[in-house]
């Protein structure tokens, strides 16, 4: 059992965002997906960029913080993990790969829901260039971003639907948000990367773990229908 999450209100920006990009049909189911490790490749390309400056993962659990090192071993404080995962974005968010599957799955889900991404990125400026991103790997859905946990953003986005709505994210702790900010969400916890698929925990309220898009797209298309 893990402490619950406080729920945290959407801010203003957010809600202002969702009704441009994302207006309410209640009767449609909606799938709310984040994007890095989900749709995006970030561990691997955050591996890649370390590793030219000699930093490494301690371990395949499921954590930033506590769990890089430098050249010379020594672990880096939280602040430190902050500003490497800052200049890690400002270099590569126009160059992530897309996540195998990832494209054909929204596109086949699309056709039964609406399709939102809610993502957490670092620096407001970045936000142009991942949707840019997203549209040159054939998933040009509306983009909603958001900081710390996704539990308010979910509530405000599936205000006022009937139909059902799914929510896919990679982090333990947006999981465990949504899951205590929306009841009605279905969540499906989503970890590309092999390796820290298999070091990731089980969060209770789950509905489905998974690193594998088809196997995803057939459970989300039993819990929306179509
Ligand atoms: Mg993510």
């Amino acid at each position: 059992m893990s402490a619950p999450t406080p729920v945290l209100p959407a801010t203003l920006d957010q809600i202002r965002q969702l009704h441009e990009t994302a207006p309410a049909r209640p009767g449609r189911p909606l799938v709310i997906c984040d994007v890095d490790e989900v749709v995006l490749l970030f561990l691997a390309h955050l591996e890649e960029h370390m590793g030219r400056s000699g930093h490494r993962f301690l371990s395949h659990d499921y954590k930033l913080t506590g769990n890089i090192a430098d050249a010379a071993g020594a672990l880096l404080e939280a602040t430190v993990v902050r500003a490497l995962i800052q200049a890690f974005f400002d270099e590569w968010v126009e160059r992530q790969q897309p996540v195998p599957g990832a494209a054909d799955a929204l596109a086949s889900l699309a056709g039964a829901a609406d399709v939102v991404f809610l993502t957490n990125l670092p620096g407001a400026w970045n936000r142009e260039g991942r949707i840019r991103t997203l549209t040159s790997h054939g998933m040009a859905y509306p983009l909603v971003t958001n900081s710390g946990p996704k539990g308010g953003a979910v509530a405000a986005l599936a205000a006022g639907r009937s139909a059902p709505v799914v929510f896919i994210d990679d982090s333990p702790s947006n999981i465990r948000s949504v899951r205590d900010s929306h009841a009605g969400s279905t969540l499906v916890h989503f970890i590309a990367d092999r390796r820290f698929f298999a070091g990731a925990e089980d969060i209770e309220g789950t509905g489905l773990k998974t690193h594998d898009w088809r196997t995803a797209t057939t459970y989300i298309r039993q819990v929306i229908g179509g």
